[in-house]
């Protein structure tokens, strides 16, 4: 689309645009590109010698060779017509582009976080331990085994409300939920993130690893229900569409 040979042989005077800064120029492609029609509407303002495709008219911004032309024939008093920083902008057709523009952002934000998974397993891994009576003594949760490093992630939106040494679990990372359940991730080898911090399902916040009273390199998940009382992360997890094999 930007073909700098094709810039140079087109006229002089023809809607050249000077060379911007390189930041101004970035921005301009992109929203020239983004807008699609953008730049054509810029001609209709300009000196109307604007006969040439929008094609073409993007690619002076991109050759930067012609540094006579007016490059405020685009879009009215300043180069400010492109984030819409200014009401006063007099480019009503490029508002409307920017626009639309903006709404299909906010809607692809929407779908985004429409679609995105809002309960995860908290690692990949062999399932190598379940919740319940073990070895003379109860395991409060569940163990998942992988490589030193496997990522670990939050299961789902939640705050970190503890992030650091712990007894037995070497290093434990505690996130609390929404309806007030907690989920405890433990034995990790290093901790990426910190006590306060907002984590989205499927956020990493540690890496595996073999702390505390661990014989293996694996990740200890409990869930801590909204009383305190610790259950089978297995059938809270597969309620919430999250099975572990
Ligand atoms: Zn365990």
């Amino acid at each position: 689309m930007v073909d700098q040979q094709k810039g140079e042989v087109r006229p002089r005077g023809a809607h050249r645009l000077p060379p911007p800064s390189s930041a101004m120029r970035g921005r301009v492609v992109v929203a020239a590109v983004a807008a699609g029609a953008f730049v054509a509407a810029g001609s209709s303002l300009g000196t109307g010698n604007g006969t040439a495709s929008a094609n073409d008219e993007v690619t002076p911004l991109a050759s930067g060779a012609d540094a006579s032309a007016n490059f405020t024939a685009v879009g009215g008093d300043s180069l400010e017509v492109l984030p819409l920083a200014r009401s006063t902008d007099s480019s009503v057709e490029y508002q409307k582009l920017a626009k639309s523009e903006r709404l299909k952002q906010d809607r692809a934000a929407r779908d985004a976080e429409a679609r995105r998974p809002m309960f995860v397993s908290p690692a990949k891994g062999v399932f190598t331990s379940g919740f319940g009576g073990r070895w003379g003594t109860t395991h409060y949760g569940i163990d998942i085994a992988n490589r030193l490093g496997t990522e670990i992630v939050a299961v789902a939106d939640g705050e970190v409300i503890e992030a650091g040494p712990a007894s037995g679990f070497g290093l434990w990372v505690r996130v609390q939920h929404k309806d007030g359940t907690i989920t405890v991730y433990g034995h990790m080898d290093r901790i990426t993130v910190k006590e306060g911090q907002k984590v989205k399902a499927d956020q990493q916040i540690a890496t595996m690893g073999n702390r505390g009273f661990s014989t293996g390199v694996h990740l200890h998940f409990e869930v801590w229900s909204p009383s305190g009382k610790k259950i089978n992360p297995l059938p809270w997890l597969n309620e919430r569409g999250v099975f572990i094999k």
